[in-house]
């Protein structure tokens, strides 16, 4: 165990959901005092947490409650999101619960004397029309505005970008701000509509035969970064600590197509696929992807788990919980290595810190 943590209290909100569940196991191993803090528990494993309470943010008084006791950090990763499916057709349901959350957070960690606080935004904070090619220009930080954000989601990070700044210029809240580029992992959403196209590749891959043919939303040409859970919670907690405070990409900036993203998974999967476009439903921006120069000139760090050591792990962990559930799925062979809860060996040689103590 590193000392960096040495017992301090830290607050992760969304701590039931799948990046503030892999964040509390790593800020635990660093040795942190931790409480959880969610609408629901983490639904694949029992939480790290020092702490955990079931608490619903949208209310005042229960974010009071949450930063009580001399908590003196909070990393707020609690919102109503999903994937592109989701966000397309629950706006209203988005911005009026997240803002909510967000703005008595805010305010609540200001009056419990919280010294800093991360709000996790979004790449959908970018505007639409620099989206709209395949072989887009990866997003830098400052093109944010003129602001055309993705509309319901892309528009409450944003603004509540611009809330955490002004509590920081006018109340000295210690704010950091981290935009996201599709994070994926083991532990995370696979089914039910809020899966992410990581996830709900994996899912149709397990299930198919073989051979067999897979839906892929859009065209398929379609880009995108992905970056790994792990990468993830180590970089959040390096903007935590450092002096930054202006808004800062965390993604990796290696750009592939849908397409491309099902032809790896289906390595993993150790098939081969054939492909159905629908091309009525829903795919967001055309192409996408992270500028990282400002995140390794701040952090002097950069994402370092690539996709197929990624992807591997994320598949064999989905293929081993629909394996555990024969009365709704059937998942087709071949068993993926580390399916069913064995350790997970990387591309490295070494185990998967996700699945494997890290400390
Ligand atoms: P997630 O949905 O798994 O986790 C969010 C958690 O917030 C959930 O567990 C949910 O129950 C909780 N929550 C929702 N409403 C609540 C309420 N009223 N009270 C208390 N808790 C509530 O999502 P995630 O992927 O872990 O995302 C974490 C953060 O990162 C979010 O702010 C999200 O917008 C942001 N983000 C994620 C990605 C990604 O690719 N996963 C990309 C960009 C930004």
């Amino acid at each position: 165990m590193t000392a960096a943590g040495t017992n301090k209290r830290i607050l992760v909100t969304g701590a039931g959901g799948f990046i503030g569940h892999h964040l509390v196991k790593y800020l635990k191993e660093k040795g942190y005092w931790v409480r959880g803090v969610d609408k629901k528990l983490p639904e694949y494993e029992p939480s790290a947490a020092d702490e955990f309470e079931v608490l619903d943010l949208r209310k005042f008084d229960n974010c009071l409650q949450a930063t009580r006791g001399g908590i003196e950090e909070v990393y707020g990763l609690a919102a109503e999101m999903g994937g592109i499916g989701f966000i397309e057709h629950n706006k209203a349901v988005i911005m009026r619960d997240s803002v909510l959350m967000n703005t008595h957070m805010l305010e609540a960690s200001r009056l419990s004397g919280v010294k800093r606080y991360l709000f996790t935004s979004s790449a959908c904070i970018y505007p639409g029309y620099l989206q709209k090619n395949t072989d887009v220009t990866p997003l830098k930080e400052e093109d944010a505005y003129p602001a055309d954000a993705e509309d319901g989601y892309g528009w409450e990070k944003l603004f509540t970008e611009r809330m955490a700044r002004h509590y920081r210029e006018d109340y000295g809240l210690e704010t950091r701000i981290v935009r996201f580029h599709n994070i994926f992992g083991p532990l995370g959403t696979y089914d039910g509509g809020r899966e992410k196209s990581p996830a709900a590749m994996c899912r149709k891959i397990a299930l198919v035969e073989d051979g067999g043919e897979i839906e892929i939303w859009g065209d398929g040409e379609q880009t995108r970064s992905y970056c790994f859970v792990d990468d993830t919670v180590e970089g959040i907690h390096r903007l935590m600590r450092s002096d930054y405070a202006e808004p800062l990409n965390l993604g990796q900036d290696r750009m592939i197509t849908i397409n491309e993203l099902a032809d790896m998974v289906a390595r993993a999967a150790g098939k081969t696929i054939r492909k159905r476009h629908n091309l009525s439903a829903p795919q967001g921006v055309r192409g996408r992807n992270s500028d990282n120069t400002k995140l390794r000139e701040v952090l002097g760090w950069e994402p370092r788990i690539s996709l197929e050591d990624g992807l591997r792990q994320t598949y064999a962990w989905i293929y081993g919980e629909l394996a555990k559930q024969p009365e709704k799925y059937s998942v087709k062979p071949p068993v993926p290595l580390g399916a069913g809860g064995g350790d997970l060996p990387s591309a490295n040689g070494q185990k998967s810190r996700t699945k494997a103590s890290r400390a």
